[in-house]
């Protein structure tokens, strides 16, 4: 019987999610204080996040038990499919077996549910009232509105205001779950306000909806803010990816090879492969590759350095691999992924050669992701489509070594949004945007100066 997808039942769904620094073999480099150089205590953080979170930034403890409520969030979607890419293989003439973790079931079409209700949950828990975020495209704003829903919190999203025009669905699905969603630069917030005065038109970044969404958190007793991707118990909450995927394996009696993710933050990649992480760390030999943009390559291009998290400079110090928190990816480039950094995890394991990266042009990765749609049916978000790329080239080296390998990949989302983006590449109007490496090394000079401890 040739199954194409395997199944799980909701009582399979993991109790626990799966904390990688209970295992690791080097230490994990403390968040830091610009101004003290000393690590960041609960205290600091307290204004922003609850303090279960706080504590899961921080746990070694290997299991963490995921509550009921959000158990009973995760069933209207999870278990989510593993599916056999019989299809794409056939296409292809490959006698590699490829397999893919399918996110894009969640109601907001991606692997972002799996922390934004969690985060919705423990805030809830604590008493907060109302959340804060930014968003970029959008998909992190959708999950995190949708999962305030869930919990009967109110949720205030920044958006980025040139997406928050060209790109008007994300923000209705935002609204339609009951969320307020402003454009930033907005007048509501002192850095909003100070971007407006010196430049009415501006187009906002990332950078200014993060400040206002963190001063909109920080200036208020009820409120809390909320990061869609980066920090530890983010990537925590998304190890049901993994933990499903390695139990779905075992019904199809298989182990991969290769384990592939796109990065941005690192989150969905994390999700996927930390459990594999765990089993290569007790000996299984498996490689397990990282996929970006050759136009914002932190992990193949960057520095494993301390920076700060966010553009305008106001976060805590974190260690990663960084193209400088100034810089910002060309427009041109239309396939997400667009962050500075990467998580510390992720940083720390490739640092360590347990997990390797590449990057990619992309024009080769919309030629993926439409070879990948015509033979699975599935239009894949973008970022994903970074994996598939790998994928597909893994798939046909396999063709010519006549080597039959086992590839798992994160299908963190459908594409349903941008297909403004498949226009451009099905147009012939999507273009290839070399390294941009001046732009690089003149956000370098912008890294912060740490701190000697105790000054
Ligand atoms: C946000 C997003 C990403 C990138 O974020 P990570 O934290 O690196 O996972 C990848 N795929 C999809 C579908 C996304 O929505």
């Amino acid at each position: 019987m040739d199954t194409v997808k395997y199944i799980l039942t909701e009582d399979d769904m993991p109790r626990y999610w799966y904390n990688i620094v209970a295992d690791l073999p080097f230490p994990l480099p403390p968040v830091i204080h610009p101004a003290t150089g000393r690590p960041v205590g609960p205290d600091d953080l307290a204004p922003l996040f609850p303090m279960a979170l706080i504590a899961q930034e921080v746990t070694t403890e290997r299991e963490v038990e995921i509550p009921e409520p959000v158990r009973d969030v995760y069933r209207l979607w999870r278990p989510t499919p593993l599916f056999r890419a019989r299809r794409l293989e056939e296409a292809l003439g490959t006698p590699a077996r490829i397999y893919y973790k399918y996110e894009g079931v969640s109601p907001a079409g991606s692997h972002k549910p799996n922390t934004a209700v969690a985060q919705a949950f423990y805030n809830k828990a604590e008493g907060v009232r109302r959340l804060t975020t930014e968003t970029g495209a959008g998909q992190w704003g959708s999950a995190l509105a949708m999962a305030c829903r869930f919990f009967d919190l109110e949720c205030k999203v920044y958006m980025v205001k040139v997406s928050y025009h060209q790109k008007p669905y994300r923000r209705v699905l935002m609204e339609t779950w009951g969320a307020q969603v402003v454009p930033s630069p907005s007048p509501d917030t002192r850095a909003g306000r100070a971007v407006l005065a010196e430049n009415p038109d501006s187009p906002g970044s990332l950078g200014i909806a993060i400040s206002e969404a963190v001063e909109d958190a920080a200036s208020r007793d009820d409120t809390k803010y909320s990061l869609g991707s980066v920090l530890n118990h983010v990537l925590l909450h998304q190890t049901v990816i993994g933990l499903e995927a390695r139990k779905q394996l075992e019904l199809a009696g298989d182990y991969p090879d290769v384990v592939v993710g796109c990065v941005g933050g690192g989150s969905n990649f994390a999700g996927l492969a930390f459990p594999f992480v765990a089993d290569k760390l007790r000996g299984k030999s498996l490689r397990i590759i990282a996929v970006e943009p050759e136009a914002c390559p932190s992990l193949t291009r960057g520095v494993y350095t301390y920076d700060f998290g966010d553009t305008a400079g106001t976060t805590p110090l974190l260690r990663m691999h960084t193209l400088g928190h100034t810089f910002v990816p060309a427009g041109i480039h239309a396939g997400g992924l667009r962050y500075h950094g990467m998580a510390p995890l992720v940083s720390l394991l490739y640092e360590n050669g347990l997990i390797e990266a590449r990057a990619e042009h992309q024009t080769a990765v919309f030629r993926a992701a439409v070879e990948f749609a015509r033979a699975e049916g599935i239009v894949p978000a973008p970022e994903s489509a970074h994996a598939i790329k790998v994928v597909v080239d893994l798939a046909v080296e396999a063709r010519e070594a006549g080597r039959a390998q086992v590839i798992l990949f994160n299908l963190s989302g459908h594409g349903h949004f941008d297909l403004a983006a498949y226009e451009q590449y099905l147009a012939g109007r999507l273009e290839d945007y070399a390294y941009p490496r001046e732009r690089v090394e003149e956000a370098l000079k912008n890294l912060p100066q740490v701190p000697a401890a105790g000054d």
